[in-house]
């Protein structure tokens, strides 16, 4: 065998090069197919939960003015949805979509996803789908777990139900060679401390990415998870005083090979805790 193909590639020069250029393509490192664009340094994820309604007054008009992207994850929380002082209106939220936002799904009523059967999770989701789809919004390709909490059985159905993009917590940057899709880790900027959020936004680089974390500005619902809005704008300020590229969620497409994660990487649920 090994004498045939000597002698083949000694009476075909010029299928030569194109050998090489194969075995290249098939010693490349695995991860090379689930980037298939570089990330670049400074690319930051916003991402919003609740559906809060600062998130129409206040924060959707400021990243407009800074030419930011993000991702609202939109539920009904229960059990003062019709609260408008405290969430936004569908209305509200078809504009946010409108204006360019990323609209994505956090569960119809915020439930926990390892508490739900299969079938209540698909009703859960399908919910917030048929509300975008009556409002004229995009499919949602996003999901972020309400309070983090995961499950081995909820990333099956997110992949059967066509979802790109998974957010939870876990205070790290995101590291799509390492991170499966559907366990995005990601900051959150609730509280005062500045200076650990600022720490946070400095870890986009070396192929790592930024997502984060945010309640509303206020939050008149949760006032715990609150982010004060004289620091989110100081955030924004320094996102955009040192040219950080910030994205919605979905737009991570453009980057990552998802089909390609999803074979490739393990869910490790430990990971992000
Ligand atoms: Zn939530």
């Amino acid at each position: 065998m090994y004498a045939l193909s000597t002698k083949f590639l000694q009476n075909n020069p010029s299928k030569i090069s194109r050998v090489l250029v194969y075995m290249c393509l098939f010693s490349l490192p695995a991860f090379s197919q689930i980037i298939q664009k570089p990330i670049p340094d400074k690319l930051v994820v916003l991402t919003f939960d609740d559906a809060v309604s600062t998130h129409a007054t206040y924060v959707g008009p400021l990243l407009r003015e800074y030419g930011f992207g993000g991702t609202f994850f939109v539920c009904e929380f229960p059990p003062d949805f019709e609260d408008k002082s405290k969430y936004m209106s569908w209305k509200q939220i078809q504009e946010l979509g409108e204006m360019g936002f990323e609209i994505a799904n956090h569960t119809k009523t915020h439930t926990h996803v390892n508490t739900m059967d299969k079938a209540q999770f698909v009703e859960e989701l399908e919910y917030i789908e048929y509300k975008c789809q009556e409002l004229g919004l995009d499919k949602p390709v996003s999901f972020a777990y309400p309070a983090y909490d995961t499950d081995p059985e909820a990333i099956k159905t997110l992949e059967e139900q066509g979802y790109q993009f998974a957010r939870v917590g876990g205070s790290q940057a995101y590291d799509p060679k390492v991170n499966h899709p559907y366990l995005i880790p990601s900051f959150s900027t609730t509280g005062v401390d500045k200076g650990r959020v600022l720490k946070a936004i400095d870890q986009a680089k070396d192929g790592k990415i930024v997502v984060l974390t945010i309640h509303g500005v206020p939050d008149y619902a949760h006032d715990w998870v609150t982010t004060p809005p004289k620091l989110f704008e100081a955030y924004m300020q320094y996102l955009h005083q040192n040219d950080y590229k910030v994205i919605a969620l979905r737009d991570l497409e453009r980057y990552i090979n998802v089909k390609e994660a999803l074979k490739k990487i393990e869910p490790d649920f430990e990971r992000v805790k």
